[in-house]
């Protein structure tokens, strides 16, 4: 009798397997998809993948309701139409660019992470159907005391030499700055048993979420030899998802998935409460975990839509955000070191390394945030009723694609209190108009709390624009490359 019970599930099973489409694997060829899978023992990738492709087929056919058609046409209405700049790298200018073009994007959660088996249960059960894998579906979830796969103090990894130069330099840079600006400490260990193995697969760039237990691994291929690319996978690997997913995402932007690749419509699902914690944090669009207005687009038109349209660009940043630190601070209880001692101000909390020391959002510094953030700027003083102050930063020189890191040119405006300053963007060359301004452009806070990332700009039909401060304070900053920044702007400060 058993027997042949056996035997009845066992054509059944047949059956479900053979109803379902297998996974696209892109460009993977088998070899690349074994090799894969090898370096992920911690996850089902097979079972991974399937609920990837049944989430995507439950998005792909979810049509957009009327009323938010309306909507997306009143945000596209409103907004700019932005002459692109030619891309600077072939592979990609932006992970979501490289992954898709590597054809590795669609295997991969939200385009660039890979979860592990009970993360699978969590984030995708209700796409599982563990009948094709054998696996029991765990009624696990997280609660209010996520994260759970941390760290601890210390992080441990190691470069596989399957890495390139330019790709541990650029981990090396992201590694640091991770570490200085948290109570993380990141060591090199080829023998913890727990430790994070930066290798080369292919063009991919991807890593997996958290802790893992065990060697896990963080892929810097072709096109992700770069500080933000580095910034933002070590942000995985350190226990972050993306900001467009965070389970309220919905006040802060709308999703046009009309323009999304049918088959990655799955990279814009959202987390909930139970596997999303915040910690109180709002929403910031110059998050490095934030993807840009073209992520996964099938048609060069915008995926994702601001709806405080003036960030529309600050989205996609190169840069770790203020909130991105302050929130790492949280996840890794380093903010519970310092009960005591420097009173930081603007918007800024104590320095788990150095209680005595403040970290300031960009564009602050000093021990208490009251300066301004060291480098090149200066303090400006806005007289009404018009002034016309030229700010001009580095040369005309020519553009190197290979920089290495940023540089920050950093202007306080003040004007007496109880008025407002009003910049306008006069001139703007040597700008490069690429979503995120990755590669240069100015960043202007006008909003009174400056913890939040500024307004970008970076394209020409921004030159014109009129911005007005919330307060009497406004931090203004030229992003650009290596010592130099390449560009002229021109602001004209008036007193309101
Ligand atoms: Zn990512």
């Amino acid at each position: 009798m058993s027997l042949k019970l056996g035997f009845i599930l066992f054509v059944l099973g047949v059956g479900l397997v053979e109803s379902r489409a297998k996974h696209q694997w892109g460009k993977l060829t088998a070899d690349k998809i074994e090799q894969f899978k090898k370096a992920h023992p911690r996850t089902n990738v097979d079972r991974f993948v399937s609920a990837l492709d049944r989430m995507n087929e439950r998005m792909a056919t979810k049509e957009p309701t009327a009323e938010e058609k309306l909507n997306l046409a009143e945000i596209i209405k409103g907004l700019k139409n932005h002459k692109r700049s030619p891309r600077h790298h072939k592979e990609g200018d932006s992970l979501s660019q490289i992954n898709t073009n590597a054809g590795i994007a669609n295997s991969l959660y939200g385009g660039d992470m890979v979860l592990s088996d009970p993360q699978v249960d969590v984030i995708l059960g209700d796409f599982l159907d563990d009948s094709e894998t054998g696996r029991d579906k765990r009624q696990a979830h997280y609660s209010a005391k996520y994260p759970t796969d941390l760290w601890g103090n210390t992080f441990y990894y190691y470069f596989d030499a399957s890495l390139s130069a330019k790709a541990k330099k650029a981990a090396q840079m992201a590694i640091a700055f991770w570490q200085n600006s948290t109570c993380v400490d990141f060591v090199e260990s080829q023998t913890n048993p727990n430790r994070v193995r930066f290798f080369k697969d292919g063009d991919g760039c991807y890593s997996d979420v958290g802790m893992m237990g065990g060697v896990q691994v963080l892929s810097l291929g072709t096109g992700c030899e770069y500080f933000y690319i580095a910034a933002h996978e070590i942000g995985h690997a350190l226990g972050f998802f993306h900001e467009q997913s965070r389970y309220d995402r919905d006040t802060a932007i709308t999703v046009n998935s009309g323009n999304v690749i049918p088959d990655q419509r799955y990279n814009y699902n959202k987390l909930t409460t139970s596997n999303n914690n915040n910690y109180l944090m709002p929403y910031d669009y110059g998050s490095i975990m934030q993807y840009d207005e073209l992520a996964f687009t099938s048609n060069n038109g915008r995926t994702m839509f601001a709806k405080r349209a003036v960030y529309q660009n600050t989205m996609g940043s190169a840069l770790i955000s203020f909130y991105d630190i302050s929130m790492m601070n949280s996840y890794y209880k380093c903010k519970a070191k310092c009960p005591n001692g420097a009173t930081c101000v603007n918007g800024g909390f104590r320095n788990s390394r150095n209680c005595n020391v403040c970290i300031c959002p960009s564009g602050w510094g000093g021990i208490t945030c009251s300066e301004r953030e060291s480098g090149c700027g200066a303090a400006l003083i806005a007289k009404g009723p018009i002034q016309t102050q030229s700010i001009t930063i580095g040369a005309n020189n020519e553009f190197d694609t290979e920089y290495e890191t940023f540089e920050k040119c950093n202007y306080i405006i003040r004007a007496p209190m109880g008025y407002k300053i009003e910049v306008i963007l006069k001139t703007m060359t040597g700008i490069d108009c690429i979503p995120g301004c990755v590669y240069k452009g100015i960043e202007v806070k006008a909003m009174s709390d400056h913890r939040y990332t500024g307004i970008r700009y970076c394209c020409e039909e921004d030159i014109g624009t009129k911005i007005v401060s919330e307060g009497n304070v406004m931090p203004v900053s030229l992003i650009g490359p290596g010592c130099n920044i390449p560009g002229y702007f021109i602001l004209r400060l008036a007193c309101m």
